[in-house]
């Protein structure tokens, strides 16, 4: 089924919705509420920073979810028992950091590696100002290449803020 994009002008980080498809088999859901109201707060938070937000997950299927270790309850999840009962939605991105709320820093690779989680975290500060409730950051592993990346999604109820401690700390 194709996936309906709302109006967002920032195509560079939405490109053509490819992204938020599950990737192994191309499921998604037509858009609803909370799938709107996502992508319109996801392009005020790139506004904000002026700089490139890069989404790397979207919808998963119950088996790609599985298979890169999701969460079993994980927001990414696309249900299809009962069919479309359920309108969450999750995106993981990753943020550039050539943003003009970040401070220039020197520094060997590991040091700069760090800024770059940390502009994920000032991200993630502003992400849930704006009203994001399920907030993620994940700090990445610069010897293994892994970057720092960021979940977000609009789950009902208060807040929750995981995958490291200055992540914990936002709550
Ligand atoms: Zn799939």
């Amino acid at each position: 089924m194709a996936l309906i994009i709302p109006q967002s002008h920032n195509f560079d980080w939405l490109g053509d919705g490819t992204r938020l498809v599950c990737p192994c088999c191309g499921s998604a859901r037509p858009a609803t509420e909370r799938f709107r109201h996502h992508i319109e707060l996801k392009q005020a938070l790139r506004d904000w920073w002026d700089a490139s937000i890069t989404d790397t997950s979207g919808f998963r299927c119950p088996a790609y979810n599985r298979k890169v270790g999701g969460a079993p309850k994980s927001q990414h999840i696309l249900r299809r028992v009962p069919h479309d009962q359920n309108d969450d939605f999750a995106t993981d991105s990753v943020v550039k950091i050539d943003s003009p709320r970040v401070t220039r820093v020197r520094g060997n690779k590991a040091k700069l590696y760090e800024r770059w989680f940390m502009a994920h975290i000032q991200v993630a500060e502003r992400a849930i100002e704006i009203g994001f409730t399920g907030v993620g950051v994940y700090k990445g592993d610069y010897s293994k290449e892994i970057t720092p990346s960021i979940h977000l999604d609009l789950r009902p109820g208060e807040l929750v803020t995981w995958g490291s401690k200055e992540a914990e700390a936002l709550k």
